[in-house]
């Protein structure tokens, strides 16, 4: 087009813009008055003290300043009530009733399935990644003493870095996960409440169990009480907390299709994954899924490196051929140890191609052997030598306590 006839263009479309598109929307209808007290916006802040919003940055739902505030369920801001502008308000009424309709609704389901079958007073919390149920009324952290409506947020916080820990270990995102709803986990304090709870949300019984689980899309639920021969401290309940959760997001790591969670099919990388994240954590494993089938005699507090480093060099311990044969339940003191080496190694050898080997367990549930291959692109035997050779080389006879760092 010649410079001129541009120009021509450009200025009959300023000139189209202008003339048009009419002045900018105005809040209010014609003939309306302004309001001076909410700038015409319908809306009013709804201040909270400086504390709480600290306390709440990363919620998005806490049934405790909720149950405080009956009037807004602890929204920021309210429904100008002396406004001057009816069609605004009106507007605004309409916006907050849908907000605190979801915020009630979400109030009455927490309290229907959780509060009512436990007959305990819970709080509950929702985040990104989870819905927290928690009644347990204090525990002792290190010194400080934390309450109830403060544990629930510790805990809250505790599984949201878990589970960004869980992506930075396979240097991934969101987008890497099924997003097939929220893990809920209720974390009660007696055994009554829980077995009370669990049948109903996790269609389990809780027995002699520490925890049970459901494990699934749209249905990751996990059911916990404060026992108090395995929760000595707040450290070990930290640990279990992040052993049993850590299944829920390690099945929602998967790309394409989705059959069934690893539990039977591949033990040793069910229970591996979940000891690789305790080591990283917080050191030695302390907690297994499986039955207690007796085989924990020297489950805790051993090192499991210099263990599994000493089988290795003795020569005497179960192949891995046999060991991937086993579900969660078979799995003994020393399977659970190889386990958690072979999941050590894989990701020593590399963290990104782990979703994709899981994703082939938990869709086509091919064959170990092909998962190695297609995922890794090594064979078994590359994989068992080279794994040995990585436990002799890497693994101390005399690790240091506390988190592993490879
Ligand atoms: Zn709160
Ligand atoms: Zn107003
Ligand atoms: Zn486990």
């Amino acid at each position: 087009m010649p410079a001129p006839l541009k120009l021509l263009a450009c200025v009959a479309a300023a000139w189209i813009l202008l003339f048009c598109s009419g002045p900018p929307a105005r809040a209010q209808e014609p003939g309306e008055k302004l309001c001076g007290d909410c700038s015409t916006t319908g809306k009013l802040p709804h201040p909270h003290r400086e504390s709480v919003l600290e306390q709440e940055r990363d919620v998005i739902y806490c049934s405790y300043w909720m149950d405080r505030d009956p009037d807004a369920l602890s929204m920021d801001w309210v429904v100008c009530a002396n406004c001057l502008t009816p069609s605004v308000k009106a507007r605004a009424q309409e916006e907050f009733d849908r907000e605190f309709g979801k915020r009630k609704q979400w109030l009455t389901d927490r309290r229907t399935i959780v509060d009512k079958v436990t007959r305990t007073e819970c709080q509950h919390v929702e985040t990104e990644h989870f819905v927290l149920a928690w009644d347990i009324p204090e525990i002792k952290v290190g010194r400080k003493i934390y309450r109830l409506h403060e544990a629930m947020h510790l805990y809250a916080e505790r599984a949201e870095a878990a589970y960004a820990r869980i992506q930075q270990l396979f240097d991934i995102t969101d987008q890497d996960m099924l997003l097939s709803g929220k893990v809920h986990l209720y974390m009660l304090e007696t055994q009554r409440a829980a077995a009370a709870l669990s049948p109903t949300v996790t269609d389990l019984h809780i027995q002699g169990s520490w925890h049970t689980y459901k494990i699934g899309p749209n249905h990751e639920h996990c059911v916990a009480w404060d026992n108090p021969e395995k929760v000595l401290n707040d450290e070990y309940r930290h640990q279990f907390f992040v052993h049993a959760l850590s299944h829920h997001v390690f099945n929602q790591v998967h790309q394409g299709d989705y059959t069934i969670w690893i539990f039977k099919r591949y033990g040793w990388m069910y229970e591996g994954l979940a000891f690789h994240l305790e080591s990283l954590m917080f050191g030695i494993p302390r907690l297994t899924c499986g039955q207690e089938t007796g085989h924990t005699t020297s489950f805790r507090n051993k090192k499991w490196e210099s263990l599994v480093k000493k089988a290795v060099m003795s020569g005497d311990y179960p192949p891995f051929q046999e060991v991937i044969t086993y579900s969660v339940d078979a799995l003994g003191d020393e399977e659970r140890r190889l386990s958690w080496s072979y999941v050590d190694y894989l990701l020593y050898l590399d963290p990104r191609k782990m979703p994709k080997l899981l994703s082939l367990m938990k869709g086509p549930q091919l064959p170990t052997r092909d998962c190695l291959k297609e995922a890794y692109g090594i064979t078994m035997g590359e994989f068992v030598d080279g794994w040995k050779q990585f436990v002799l080389e890497k693994y101390s006879l005399r690790p240091d306590k506390g988190p592993i760092q490879r």
